[in-house]
């Protein structure tokens, strides 16, 4: 259970918090007290998360944010905005991604760019806005999801695995650069989790990759917003530069 008041009066930014993952981490931070800054391209979907974080009269708020991460102006321009409300951020979590699996041998250009771009460069663009402003507040807690494809690779996957290691990179330099500074930088690798993301997979992909989890079935979106709630908070303090496999043993 978590604690109300655990992260209260705490500012956190949230990418791609209208679905998913995402959107459990927004209301696990708004369930500690947090007021979090929940961005994605669909306004509408951020806008309902808000009323059922109200609705639930969970201690912490939900800001909604219509952006695309893929947009370094829309970027910039948003953590400035947020900057200039609240004065500070305390708490980023990288979390929009997309996939466009193929096989190296046909992947096109774009293919390989949109994913990079989507789920590596803008990662780069909010950490270095937001670390500025924590730098200046001598404290931070920055979560990147990765994936476990990032650790593994995975074949049809080349861009995805590439901008999740990619991002495992970026985590721990960033915890070399900031740790003086008080601040964590760490990564969470989910496995196979139940979500928009994989719930196209065919069913008989599915039943394989179950048979070779030894828990024997896909995550839950809360299981990994629970891991980096945990992260995000006091009790992770001496943690940093790591990556926190949430996969039910899948790589083990
Ligand atoms: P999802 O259900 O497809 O949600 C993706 C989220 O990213 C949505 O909120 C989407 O919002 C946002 N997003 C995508 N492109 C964006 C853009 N250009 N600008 C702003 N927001 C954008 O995916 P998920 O399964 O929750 O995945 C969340 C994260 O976990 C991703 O980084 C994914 O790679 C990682 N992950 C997932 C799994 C899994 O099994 N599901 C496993 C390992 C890692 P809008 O469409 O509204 O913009």
């Amino acid at each position: 259970m978590s604690t109300p008041t655990l992260l209260q009066d705490q500012i956190a930014i949230v990418t791609g918090g209208s679905r998913g993952i995402g959107r459990a981490i927004c209301l696990a931070l708004a369930a500690r007290g947090c007021t979090v800054v929940a961005c994605a391209r669909d306004l509408s979907k951020l806008q309902e998360l808000a009323e059922e974080a109200a609705g639930r009269e969970l201690p912490g708020r939900i800001d909604p944010h219509a952006v695309d991460v893929c947009d370094r102006d829309a970027v910039q321009a948003l953590v400035e905005e947020v900057g200039s409300r609240y004065d500070k951020v305390q708490i980023l979590v990288n979390n929009a991604g997309i996939t466009r699996d193929g096989l190296v041998l046909s992947m096109d250009d774009d293919q390989f760019e949109d994913v990079l771009t989507t789920n590596l460069r803008a990662a780069f663009w909010f950490c270095r806005a937001v670390s500025r402003m924590m730098v200046q507040g001598r404290y931070g807690r920055i979560i990147n999801v990765s994936s476990v494809s990032g650790v593994m690779g995975n074949a049809g996957q080349a861009n995805y695995a590439a901008s999740k290691a990619g991002l495992i990179g970026l985590t721990k330099s960033i915890a070399k650069e900031l740790g003086k500074r008080k601040i964590t930088c760490n990564a969470v690798a989910p496995g196979f989790i139940e979500t928009d993301m994989t719930w196209a997979l065919p069913e008989k992909m599915k039943e394989a990759v179950k048979g070779l989890i030894p828990l024997n079935r896909f995550g839950t979106a809360e299981e990994v917003a629970e891991t980096v709630a945990f992260l995000a908070g006091p009790a992770a303090g001496y943690i940093t530069g790591q990556v926190v496999i949430v996969d039910g043993g899948l790589r083990m």
